[in-house]
């Protein structure tokens, strides 16, 4: 049987945005699944577009998802090398096999001169090819310095498409292509062909976009007498509204941005590999090896998906909340260093875990920390509006409160075991005695030990934060009303 050779061929632009990484999980899955190989190549030949460190935030990015290639970039491999910019003599050399079979030649034709061709084709309202404006007399031979042009050959087409289904075209979609550029780098159309075959990929994956360019690269691959590969068409990540595509203006941070915010890997790959595929059960979270078993081509939809970031959020309090249940607290600890408070620091960690333990199951994200736990570390600044202001505090006289804070601090006071279920009992007793409402007693209490919007069980958190902490801060709420 053949083995599966998939391939992620990112362009070193910048920043990595959210629809690059999906065309990077697809034929990851693919290639392991079958027990095949995963290739990263990149590809540099746009050198105008280039930017400098793009690769290494590729390879870091892949990385940090758990996309391990095969062969690319740093593990090298036997079919390399892998930067486009690196094989200009490999294209070279294919391009004049064409050339020598009458199928390419060099094109002097100035560029303003193209630009008039593309005139003329809006005036006469019809598509510019330049096939039309293809002088009689060819040169047949290879010039440093000129582009080198397909000769083409149109004709109908049909193929087919893995997630678009069958698929044709007409000659007028089929034209004279460059191949080689003047500064003697490949067009991607050609340099895909080429080293998608050297490394034998059977598997081309990639945005939707390129499907309209499908039968120039048929006709390219019919010319070389190459196998056409199975081609997949990804479909378009749409924005959250509307019906265009997800660009920069639409919210959608980059890759790199969710990590820093605290986005876990897990998640990430979770929710992009499930934007336009699912396995047609209704389980939304998956592991990597659930995602490699359970993939499919034919399960990839063929109309856009759409972004949600909400989504993307809430699997990510999933992920949390799985990885503290099912590899323990320690393991989501290592993953949440660099995201606490700067005050966290001169803490030991058995209190940072104690405080995570509490926590967890409320963050979306590991920043989260940062705003959640800050009064652990800190003695919160007293803010007697957001007493006085509290829904559930407003019916209460200010002579009430401060009885109500009184009476707090004595059944605080006299626990001898500050633990939670002790602390649960005297806060039942205090309920029972003051006749006040859950909602009124431990808004009050939760307000003076933390100010801040929202805090886990009231007994856990004062637990954590120790019976000295705890009541000084009640005694300064108390003084300050
Ligand atoms: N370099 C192309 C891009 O970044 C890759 C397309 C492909 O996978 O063939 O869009």
């Amino acid at each position: 049987m053949m083995k599966v050779v998939t391939r992620f061929a990112p362009s070193p632009t910048g920043y990595i945005h959210i629809g690059n990484v999906r065309s990077a999980i697809y034929p990851y899955l693919i290639a392991k699944q079958n027990s095949g190989k995963f290739i990263l190549r990149i590809e540099d030949t746009d050198r105008e577009r280039y930017v400098e460190g793009a690769t290494d935030l590729i390879e870091d990015t892949l990385k940090w998802l758990g996309l391990e290639w095969d062969e690319g970039p740093i593990v090298g491999g036997e079919n390399g090398p892998y930067f486009q910019s690196e094989r200009l003599s490999i294209y070279h050399e294919w391009v004049k096999k064409l050339i020598e079979s009458g199928r390419a030649y060099a094109d002097p034709t100035p560029p303003e001169k193209l630009d008039e061709y593309r005139k003329q084709c809006v005036t006469e309202k019809r598509a510019f090819l330049y096939r039309d404006f293809r002088p009689e007399k060819l040169d047949f031979e290879f010039r440093e310095g000129v582009p080198i042009r397909f000769l083409s050959d149109p004709k109908p087409r049909e193929w087919n498409d893995a997630v678009m289904g069958k698929m044709s075209a007409g000659p007028e979609v089929q034209d004279d292509i460059v191949l080689i550029k003047k500064d003697g780098y490949p067009t991607y159309n050609f340099a895909h062909i080429v080293d998608d075959a050297l490394m034998g990929v059977t598997h081309v994956m990639r945005g939707v976009e390129y499907l309209s360019s499908t039968p120039n690269y048929l006709a390219l691959y019919e010319a070389f007498g190459l196998d056409v590969p199975v081609l997949v068409s990804l479909p378009h990540i749409l924005a959250p509204t509307g019906n265009k595509k997800l660009g920069k203006r639409d919210g959608a941070k980059s890759v790199t941005e969710y990590r820093e915010d605290g986005v876990l890997a897990e998640a990430m790959l979770n929710y992009l590999a499930c934007l336009g595929w699912n396995d047609g059960t209704e389980q939304e979270i998956y592991t990597k090896d659930e995602l490699i078993s359970r993939f499919s081509l034919d399960k990839i939809q063929s109309s856009g998906a759409r972004y949600d970031e909400v989504k993307l959020l809430w699997m990510n309090g999933q992920w949390i909340r799985r990885i503290f249940n099912t590899q323990g607290d320690k393991a989501l600890y290592d993953r949440t260093i660099g995201f606490w408070p700067e005050v966290a620091e001169s803490y030991p960690e058995e209190y940072c875990l104690k405080v995570l333990s509490i926590i967890y199951d409320r963050l979306k994200t590991l920043s989260d920390l940062r705003e959640m736990t800050e009064y652990f570390f800190k003695d919160p600044e007293i803010d007697v509006d957001m007493i006085k202001n509290n829904k559930f505090l407003k019916k209460l006289s200010e002579a009430e409160i401060e009885d109500l804070y009184k009476k707090a601090i004595e059944k605080l006071s006299s626990i001898d075991n500050w633990d939670a279920d002790s602390l649960q009992v005297a806060l039942n007793e205090l309920l029972e005695e003051t006749g006040k409402k859950p909602a009124e007693l431990f808004s009050m209490i939760r307000i003076a030990i933390s100010f801040a919007p929202f805090s886990p069980a009231l007994n856990l958190t004062l637990e954590t934060l120790g019976k000295d902490i705890a009541l000084a801060r009640l005694n300064a709420v108390a003084r300050a009303i």
